[in-house]
């Protein structure tokens, strides 16, 4: 009797590895017919954004050649889901389907709705997990309420053990006349070609993910605990595009870090931050599952009446990186051209459009989500919302980062600075944060013409602060008289 076949449906778990989905056809000891969908349908505004696209087209292309390799052939295909994957399952015999489970809430609510209908059809959609830890539901206060604060959510994590990540399904593929070219689908920018050079800065798949795994844990991650927090150094992991996509699982990443523990107990500090670090993933992924509508509206309901400006003209100040504060232009830019932004500059050029030019969070969540490689609902809306006050576990609003100050305590000698805004690479490290109060000399040496080759601030930070205590002195106030009012 042939063996039964299961259609895989790979859709943010690009790999082949500690894949419980894939792992499960094997188990079941059927054929597997691998197939990505390209349907933005359901997603609506959340559709992956120009950056992940140029990132899918490649994670495909590098899951595709896998596939093959194991002989094996990656079906691609476009348009609606439900009825791309009733064709898939008529034309293979397929009678069920895998998948690992997405959490962003549309992807939740299309996986109920296929579910119902294929089950009509007699097709059964099972649900896997794989993108997290600990999935969403599984970590909870001790009364059953939902952790809105990182730390005893990450501590109750912690006691809860991960399972070991499986290897790769030695799967018999099912193979059929080829879908789509991937080439076809136009994920890639042409013109103009923004991400031009990105082939030298990114290994998107599998392969390449592992590789920068390797490369972090084998180097960086000792200097990580405070290294971290400097732009300038290269001791983050870069890994964050790689797990969005699901190139490679956290709990792998999990079990290296235990592993080099385990041979090097001296790492354990630097190891601890950086386990940490996929804590507050998890966190906001836990978040999003518990309150769907982060990504539109703040967490905190004192935020509703937020006096938020809107004034694009400054927005696309910002985006250009032409505020006048090196570090917050340095931050744009670095995402312009890579597709990517170190963690403390994305808290400042966030906070700088939230609490200095006062804009609403989710015109920069909007931007990102467009912008970052690594582009994430769950991420992204919850650093947003913490950056501008009205997330979980949010510091109080008063402190707001000064971009002058965080650029000389995180990127002391400017290079970051350098790197990314060259026209004022030449001014001394004294003036390279704050090149408006270099003397004419200076800058005469240094080359840089204020308001020529680069601009002065756009808003006087002590201004803009005081504005900004002033916004959220009227929130409070409007609150005040509710409450008196009731
Ligand atoms: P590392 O320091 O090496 O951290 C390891 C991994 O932990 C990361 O790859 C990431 O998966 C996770 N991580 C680290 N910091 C955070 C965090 N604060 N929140 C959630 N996960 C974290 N991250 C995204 O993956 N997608 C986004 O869209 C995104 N948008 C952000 C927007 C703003 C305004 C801010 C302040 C942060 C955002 N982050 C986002 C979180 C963080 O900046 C990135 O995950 C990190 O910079 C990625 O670089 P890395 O892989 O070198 O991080």
């Amino acid at each position: 009797m042939a063996e039964p076949v299961i259609l895989h449906w790979f859709r943010s778990d690009l790999r082949l590895t500690d894949l419980p989905s894939l792992h499960a056809v094997q188990r079941a000891g059927a054929t597997v017919l691998p197939v990505y969908i390209l349907d933005d349908e359901p997603a609506g505004e959340w559709a992956p954004g120009g950056a992940a696209r140029w990132w899918l087209h490649h994670s495909l292309a590098a899951l595709g050649e896998h596939i093959g390799a194991l002989g094996g052939r990656l079906q691609l295909r476009r348009g609606d889901s439900l009825q791309q994957l009733l064709a898939l399952c008529e034309a293979s015999g397929a009678r069920r389907i895998h998948c690992t489970r997405r959490h962003e809430p549309w992807a939740a609510a299309q996986e109920q709705a296929l579910h119902g209908t294929l089950a009509e059809h007699g097709i059964e959609l099972r649900r896997y997990p794989g993108a997290l830890l600990h999935e969403p539901g599984t970590v909870l206060t001790q009364g059953g309420e939902p952790f809105r604060v990182f730390t005893p959510f990450w501590r109750a994590c912690r006691r809860n053990p991960v399972a070991e990540p499986l290897p790769v399904a030695a799967s018999q593929w099912q193979r059929m006349e080829p879908g789509d070219r991937l080439e076809d689908w136009q994920l890639l920018p042409t013109r103009p070609n923004w991400a031009e050079g990105w082939d030298g800065l990114w290994r998107p798949g599998e392969a390449g993910a592992q590789a920068r795994l390797a490369d972090f844990l084998a180097g960086p991650v000792s200097d990580y605990a405070e290294g971290r927090d400097r732009p300038g150094d290269a001791l983050t992991s870069r890994l964050s595009a790689h797990l969005h996509h699901g190139e490679l699982s956290p709990r792998q990443v999990w079990f290296h870090c235990e592993a080099l523990r385990a041979g090097d107990p001296g790492l354990d500090a630097a190891l601890a931050k950086f386990q940490a670090e996929l804590g507050w993933r998890e966190f906001s992924y836990h978040l999003l599952h518990f309150f769907p509508t982060l990504p539109d509206s703040p967490f905190n309901p004192r935020f509703e009446v937020f006096p938020w400006h809107d004034d694009a003209a400054l927005r696309r100040r910002w985006q250009r990186g032409q505020t006048g504060y090196p570090i917050v232009d340095a931050g744009m830019r670095e995402l312009w051209q890579t597709g990517h932004m170190h963690n403390r500059v994305r808290m400042v050029v966030a906070s700088f459009l939230c609490k200095h030019l006062l804009q609403h969070w989710r015109h920069g969540a909007r931007w990102f989500w467009d912008t970052l490689v690594d582009a994430d609902l769950a991420s992204n809306s919850c650093s947003w919302q913490w950056v501008a006050g009205s997330g979980a576990d949010a510091a109080p609003y008063f402190r707001i980062f000064n971009p002058v100050a965080q650029g000389e305590k995180f990127d002391p000698e400017g290079a970051y600075v350098r790197r990314w805004v060259p026209e004022l690479g030449q001014l001394p490290k004294r003036y390279v944060h704050r090149p408006w109060e270099a003397p004419q000399a200076v800058l005469d040496t240094a080359g840089v013409k204020l308001d020529d080759n680069y601009p002065r601030p756009m808003v006087d930070h002590r201004r803009a602060r005081e504005a900004a205590l002033d916004a959220w002195a009227s929130v409070k106030a409007a609150q005040a008289s509710g409450d008196a009012g009731r």
